[in-house]
């Protein structure tokens, strides 16, 4: 992204240039008085002072608990994303398609070595990470303090959500699911809470988001940039699908226009994919808008906030913001893959025939997503 603008901008004052060249030879002595004033280089520094980012009980989970967890910040994580995104943004830049050496067969299930990380290999520029559906419980790790409640089902909903996006597009998403139970590990926090120090629990989590990242790697090698959820499941009693951009409940409750005020877009886990869709969009409209993930989820049957429909809850709801793997996977600190945080609720997960009913409807609405806002065709 941090150099996708520039270049389109550049690109456009050239074509600018080109056209006042054949404007004068054609009118000859006639002064040509408007100037092509050079097109501001729009405020697209990638400021990265963000707002902090009230995560409002980013731990979920089927029971009520109101959990209050903090912040999970992370500077060296936001790093390893930054790097190696721009560097690959460059190259597919010049043309997408460029070969890229994945030792993966998309379609395929593999297992780390560990054999507590399953990963789904993809061939679209779409990841998917399911950290809280696991059930092993090996014995060698001790119990971890925290919450450590299952999201139901969410572990069998990204295999039926991979195999459904294949029903319908004939393509793969890449999906990354702990098998461990989060008694001994979770993936959605920072290694030290995640762990708790311990080496196989640091091994799987190490394991989980290497996937992840070559995922992203693939997506961007072969695409430029990438849409990346983290599944999740909530225990909150009104039944809608929670979508977590990194931006609190109080920020959604805002209307439009605060909203487009660019300091949202810069804390939010689509900023990339703003910036990049800003000639077309404003940050409302994808965040919420007729096009926004929201509003396709919504399309199909899943009442999603924000959407359209819903914009935000109101207070006193509670709503689960985005987690640290939004933050890590998310490009709100860098990088060209944008994410989300999607919090299913339960009346799609707990029976198989309803899941199965959402993993379709979810599958067609990221394929629409990324159609409209990425340009990718199926
Ligand atoms: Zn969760």
């Amino acid at each position: 992204m941090t150099l996708l603008l520039p270049l389109k901008l550049m690109n456009k004052s050239r074509s600018l240039s080109s056209f006042a060249l054949i404007l004068l030879l054609f009118v000859g002595f006639f002064a040509c008085t408007s100037t092509l004033t050079e097109r501001d280089t729009q405020d697209n520094q990638q400021n990265q002072a963000v707002a902090d980012v009230e995560v409002e009980g980013d731990i979920e989970e089927d029971s009520d608990v109101d959990a209050t967890d903090a912040e999970f910040v992370s500077d060296a994580d936001a790093d390893q994303t930054d790097g190696s995104d721009a560097d690959q943004t460059d190259g597919s830049d010049a043309d997408a398609a460029a070969p890229f050496a994945w030792s993966y067969e998309p379609g395929q299930t593999y297992t780390s070595e560990s054999g507590y990380v399953e990963f789904i290999a993809g061939d679209t520029p779409i990841i998917i990470t399911a950290p809280h559906g696991g059930y092993d419980e090996p014995d060698e790790i001790e119990d971890r303090t925290g919450t450590t409640v299952r999201d139901a089902y969410t572990l069998e909903l990204s295999r039926e959500l991979a195999a459904a996006f294949y029903e319908a597009t004939g393509r793969h998403p890449h999906v990354v699911s702990l098998l461990m139970a989060r008694t001994k590990l979770d993936a959605n926090r920072e290694i030290e809470e995640a762990a708790q120090g311990d080496p196989l629990a640091e091994q799987v989590w190490h394991e989980f988001h290497a996937f992840t990242e070559e995922a992203k790697e693939f997506a961007v090698a072969t695409h430029g940039q990438g849409f990346y959820i983290d599944l999740h499941g909530h225990g909150h009693l009104l039944q809608v699908i929670e979508l977590g951009y990194l931006l609190s409940s109080s920020t959604l409750r805002q209307d439009d226009s605060t909203l487009d005020d660019p300091e949202y877009a810069d804390a939010s886990s689509i900023r990339a994919l703003y910036y990049d869709r800003a000639d077309e969009l404003t940050f409302s409209q994808l965040l919420r808008g007729a096009t926004s993930f929201g509003a396709l989820l919504h399309d199909r049957g899943f009442p999603s906030v924000p959407s359209p429909e819903r914009e935000s809850l109101a207070y006193g709801y509670p709503y689960f913001s985005g987690g640290p793997n939004t933050r890590l996977h998310g490009s709100r600190d860098g990088g060209t893959i944008s994410g989300v945080q999607v919090e299913a609720n339960q009346s799609i997960r707990f029976e198989e025939d309803a899941r199965l009913e959402f993993a379709e409807g979810f599958a067609e609405a990221i394929a629409e997503f990324v159609e409209i806002h990425y340009g990718f065709e199926f």
